[in-house]
């Protein structure tokens, strides 16, 4: 009693449409068929509860084969089954009909839609790999038939009554030419471990068990110790170092989601780093590019995030726009924040020692995100040469007294390098300024963003002004030269230098102040560091040559030597002492540098 029939959908050859659309992730029937057997276990369970099902559940598994000579694949699971009815019901028209209704909405799309490769079709996926689809099912009713469907993919399908003694589908694909790959045990445990490794059924393959039906973010914080974190995320990233901590998230309203967050050791690489968070959908895997689920600024973390409430059936730009992704944005950058404020104020000392793995992060995330901004401002730490740390607050405080300008500017110093900075380090801290360490390549926007931010606060590199403008404050220096000495010293200088890019002037300044001191403006810097970081319109900028300012110290002993030296000599000794601040700067090289040491051997030969 076969009865064959068509499945009325409006789509003619919906099949090959698919095909082209999904080729990249044909790997994702398995998943899809995988997922149905799961959920058809579930229901059991569920019905169970209820009392709607009397029976005994037995232990509720799915089982996969692969059978190479025969060409097939078969899913097999002891769950709800179905009869004849609801397989016209369930399969002839939901499946199908939302097979076509995918591809009416996307067969305009263009190649460029391969995002939608990630999203699931159900049950319609399997004729990805197979050319014809077979089910033999017993529905869990008491006293209902076993039926067998086969399709080709067409429109076209046989049904008939079939044999089975025990309740649970076999889905069973006949596995098409031009996916052999399929027919490959190696291929299909890799495809199961990507997908089904944290199913919520036992699920066999090749007589394993291939996953962990309850993966630790399914129970209570209270439940788990340091160990279990620590455990899950080796399982989830076997090569990489330990966590620093973690964030369990669990929320069920106004949406479902749950999840482990882990803060790794972010090392210096961090780009490479991305891409490290799962996302699930009740314990399925779905995507590890969760760019627009995730804030940008967490994508540095690992873990896992499962919720049903991220649609994933829909575009780029529905996700983006869905409101339950925009609660769960901000519902997870405030954990993040909560959470590094607790650990900030229970445990200080591990804040800090945790400090240089997660700055760029705590940056990154004040940087783009203002929420973020206004819960990290009060745990962001500063870091000054000595290796101590300060709060924004707490560095205030230190340095208001002796930093702050003859404009009720607070001038805040920093390095970039501090032995490459050495001399401007020393002699700010010579006049008990404190130094910071902004090193990293997000800093400069940090720094950016703190002058922003702060009232009346700037930030200077400490060899971006002689020290004494450095904090500019009321006193003026005398000067031991006249103004007719200062103009003569200046060009001497300017002859020895020749060079348009150093702007010579002379000013008093402290007699154990150095000779000759060389600095680039802070801005002229940024603009620099912004153009080499691809910043809008001024790509010029960065084949402009530096501009130094070269400060003579009219004060200095060697200063006044010059002007009394003979007229053979002055020229010599200026350009001797303007290499010394070069070379204390690690700007001397090649011909100069050579020039320099000849030079200064015949000096000390003239001793
Ligand atoms: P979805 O799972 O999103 O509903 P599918 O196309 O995957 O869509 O499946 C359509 C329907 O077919 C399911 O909702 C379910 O009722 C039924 N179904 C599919 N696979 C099974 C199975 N292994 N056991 C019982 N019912 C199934």
């Amino acid at each position: 009693m076969e009865e064959r029939g068509n499945i009325s959908i409006h789509t003619e050859n919906i099949f090959p449409i698919i095909k082209k659309f999904l080729y990249s992730d044909h790997e994702i029937f398995l998943r899809e068929l995988v997922s149905n057997a799961v959920d058809a276990t579930q229901k059991m369970k569920r019905l169970s509860a209820i009392g709607e099902y009397k029976g005994d559940l037995g232990e509720l598994k799915v089982t996969v084969k692969v059978d190479k000579d025969a060409r097939t694949i078969t899913i097999s699971d002891n769950g709800i089954g179905m009869t004849a009815e609801e397989i016209k019901k369930y399969i002839n028209q939901i499946a199908f009909s939302g097979a076509a209704e995918f591809v009416e909405r996307y067969k305009d799309a263009g190649e460029q839609n391969q995002i939608i490769g990630q999203f699931g079709l159900g049950f319609y996926s399997a004729f990805m790999v197979a050319d014809r689809v077979e089910i033999i099912t017993k529905s869990y009713r008491e006293g209902t038939e076993a039926a067998h469907w086969t399709c080709d993919g067409s429109t076209e399908f046989a049904i008939a009554p079939a044999h089975k003694e025990d309740q649970g589908t076999n889905v069973i694909l006949n596995v098409a030419a031009d996916s052999d790959e399929f027919l490959e045990a190696a291929r299909i445990r890799t495809i199961l471990d990507k997908y089904c490794k944290f199913l919520p059924v036992p699920v066999e393959f090749e007589g394993d068990i291939i996953n962990n039906p309850n993966p630790i973010w399914t129970k209570q914080p209270s439940e788990l110790t340091d160990e279990d974190y620590k455990n899950f995320y080796k399982e989830l990233y076997p090569f990489s170092e330990a966590p620093l901590f973690w964030i369990h998230l669990n929320v069920d309203y106004p949406f479902n989601l749950t999840g482990i967050l882990y803060f790794p050791k972010l090392k210096n690489d961090f780009e490479i780093q991305r891409n490290k968070i799962q996302l699930y959908s009740r314990q399925v895997f779905i995507t590890d590019e969760v760019k627009d689920v995730v804030p940008e600024f967490l994508m540095l973390l690992h873990g896992v995030i499962d919720s049903p409430d991220i649609p994933l059936n829909v575009s780029r730009s529905f996700l983006q726009a869905d409101s339950n992704v925009k609660k769960i944005n901000t519902y997870i950058t405030k954990k993040v924040a909560d959470k590094l404020n607790e650990i900030f104020k229970k445990d200080r000392a591990t804040f800090e020692n945790n400090w240089e793995d997660i700055n760029v992060f705590v940056k990154y995330g004040m940087l783009s995100d203002d929420k973020f901004y206004e819960k990290a401002k009060d745990f962001v730490l500063l870091q000054n040469t000595e290796g101590k740390y300060y709060t924004l607050e707490e560095y205030k405080a230190l340095t208001q007294a002796n930093q702050t300008d003859k404009n009720g500017q607070l001038v805040l110093l920093y390095t970039t390098d501090a032995d490459k900075q050495h001399a401007f380090v020393e002699s700010a801290q010579n006049r008990a300024y404190d130094v910071l360490k902004l090193d990293s390549v997000i800093d400069s926007h940090f720094i950016g963003m703190l002058e922003q931010k702060l009232e009346k606060t700037t930030l200077k590199r400490v060899d971006s002004e002689t020290i004494d403008k450095l904090v500019e404050k009321d006193e003026s220096k005398e000067s031991v030269l006249n103004d007719a000495e200062k103009e003569d010293l200046k060009k001497i200088y300017e002859q020895a230098i020749s060079n348009q890019n150093m702007q010579v002037e002379v000013a008093p300044m402290s007699p154990d102040d150095a000779p000759v001191i060389i600095t680039l403006p802070e801005f002229m810097r940024r603009m620099k560091d912004m153009s080499k970081a691809g910043g809008g319109g001024m790509m010029f900028m960065g084949n402009m040559p530096d501009t130094y300012n070269v400060t003579i110290n009219a004060n200095h002993s060697i200063n006044q030597r010059i002007l009394k030296a003979k007229d053979d000599n002055k020229e010599r000794i200026a350009r001797q002492a303007f290499d010394l601040a070069l070379l204390s700067q690690n700007m001397l090289s090649g011909s100069a540098l050579t020039a320099f040491v000849k030079r200064s051997v015949d000096l000390i030969d003239k001793e």
